[in-house]
């Protein structure tokens, strides 16, 4: 996508991959300097050990502890998280804003984290989180703990995911519900967190970050159950690379080209 963007835009660039340990990265950051890299993608597990690496972190990065895309400009690098931003601009680009709304997220993990930080730094109401009780629990009390002193009108909750009568009344009250877990992803695919389908109506919007399968069986089922807008993973991914892409070139990634592009090509 990054070099179809590069050809696309006349960029004089490239985008490789290369296979980086965590204890590399600090290496592998001077060597970004040194090689006059202009930008890269970083995903697990180095998110945070990039982040320790940075001279300076975005706000969403600050909050999270991880980058997920570094900027070198004149040898300075600057690290930003674009999951979040990526998950905000898919939902806008069907139309619904976060700003005051109501959204129970599913999820404490990675992806969880940066779209409850991207959520509550664009102007959501409230945020409700429900993670069954593992290690990753702890991390969503500590994301609401950080959230509360830096966006304190935004309402964070922590709920554990067994609570099924506080997840309803949570979903009954959201204007977005947000599945951000492994939930529903390969070899998960029968499994979805909304056990009780009464739970959809018509008017809550319903997302996953999972893209793979492209529509899980909880996007499949809010869709059946008529709710306004059910979606999956794969448009977040677009845009959080289209919010790179913006951050090492300053241009706009053609998405919609690169959409077309992408079905042409996606069997061969
Ligand atoms: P992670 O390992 O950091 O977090 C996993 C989360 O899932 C935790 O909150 C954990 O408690 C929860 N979980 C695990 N098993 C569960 C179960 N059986 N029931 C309920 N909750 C369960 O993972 P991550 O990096 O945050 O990724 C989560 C999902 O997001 C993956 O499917 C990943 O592919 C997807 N993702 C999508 C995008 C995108 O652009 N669309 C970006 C990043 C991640």
């Amino acid at each position: 996508m990054q070099n179809y963007g590069f050809q696309a835009c006349g960029v004089d660039g490239a985008y490789l991959a290369f296979d980086i340990k965590e204890e590399e990265v600090p290496e592998f950051v001077k060597s970004m300097r040194l090689l006059n890299i202009q930008g890269c993608n970083v995903t697990m597990p180095n998110k945070t050990a990039a982040a320790q690496n940075m001279d300076e972190l975005s706000p969403a990065a600050e909050l999270i502890g991880a980058v997920n895309t570094i900027v070198n400009r004149d040898g300075k690098l600057y690290g930003h998280i674009t999951d979040g931003e990526g998950f905000v601009a898919n939902l806008k680009d069907h139309g619904i804003g976060v700003e005051g709304k109501d959204i129970v997220i599913f999820g404490a993990g990675g992806a969880a984290t940066a779209i409850q930080v991207q959520c509550a730094l664009d102007g959501a109401e409230s945020i409700s989180i429900f993670n069954p009780k593992d290690p990753f629990f702890a991390r969503a009390e500590s994301t609401a703990e950080k959230l509360s002193k830096e966006t304190p009108d935004c309402k964070v909750s922590v709920f554990d995911l067994a609570d099924e009568a506080k997840l309803k009344e949570e979903v009954a009250n959201a204007d977005i519900l947000v599945n951000a877990t492994l939930a529903g992803m390969k070899p998960h695919e029968e499994l979805t967190l909304i056990k009780d389908k009464s739970m959809f109506r018509p008017d809550l919007v319903v997302a996953d970050v999972v893209y793979n399968p492209a529509e899980t069986r909880m996007v499949k089922e809010a869709k059946e159950a008529g709710c306004k807008l059910a979606i999956g993973g794969k448009g977040m991914l677009l845009w959080q690379g289209a919010a790179a892409y913006k951050l090492y070139t300053g241009l706009e990634m053609p998405t919609a080209e690169y959409q077309k592009f992408q079905e042409e090509n996606e069997n061969k």
